[in-house]
């Protein structure tokens, strides 16, 4: 019984992995557990939701927590940053390096120990650009 509950949990992160992995747009719980849903017809969106949160918390895949817009999700656990649509919301990953230098410069100036940072651009995406200016 234990073991067929583990099962169908473990074939649960799988499917929300795998199609996590298919999506760029760094999607909620609430887009992830529709595209999910067409696999697992009877998950829940609380099921997807907590699914969520243990693969982050095994490192499997990374917790946005952008201000903002809702909690989102990303398959790339690697450090990078995101940039933000002001107007949409949509969200892509933003193409620099990070910045570690200014955590070492950081170091040196306070007491505190340094476990990172977070930084989110802001901007409009291109759809929203253009109907600023077309009003
Ligand atoms: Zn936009
Ligand atoms: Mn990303």
């Amino acid at each position: 019984m234990l073991q067929e509950k583990n099962h169908r949990i473990t074939k649960q992160r799988q499917v929300i992995l795998e199609e996590l992995r298919k999506l760029n747009t760094h999607p909620s719980a609430d887009e992830i557990y529709k595209v999910v849903r067409r696999h697992l017809p009877r998950i829940s969106l609380g099921t997807v939701y907590r699914n969520l949160e243990v693969l982050s918390e095994l490192g499997k895949i990374q917790k946005l927590e952008l201000s903002g817009s809702l909690k989102r999700f990303d398959w790339n656990t690697k450090k990078h940053y995101h940039i933000r649509c002001v107007r949409c919301n949509r969200v892509d990953d933003a193409p620099i390096a990070p910045l570690n230098q200014l955590e070492n410069d950081l170091y040196k100036a306070t007491v505190f120990e340094i476990i990172g940072h977070n930084l989110e651009f802001i901007g409009l995406c291109p759809e929203c650009s253009k109907k600023n200016s077309h009003n």
